[in-house]
């Protein structure tokens, strides 16, 4: 997690993160905007959004995402 502020690249494309990061909303990977983008557009955003929020009424800070927990 500590490597979100200080790594140089996408973790899903490879690409730079000179134009922001931001944490994936399926998974721990910090990700370009432009793949940010894409995932808002995956048909089961919706689902992952609402499976963190759920998460954190239930007390937990630190879910890992709908794919996240399965690595
Ligand atoms: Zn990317």
């Amino acid at each position: 997690m500590d490597k979100f502020f200080t790594q140089k690249t996408c973790d899903r494309c490879g690409g730079s993160l000179k134009g922001g990061r931001i944490m994936s909303m399926y998974n721990e990977d910090c990700i370009c905007l432009s793949c940010k983008e894409k995932e808002m557009k995956r048909k089961d955003y919706k689902k992952a959004v609402e499976a963190e929020l759920e998460e954190i009424k239930r007390g937990n800070y630190n879910y890992k995402g709908i794919e996240g927990e399965r690595k």
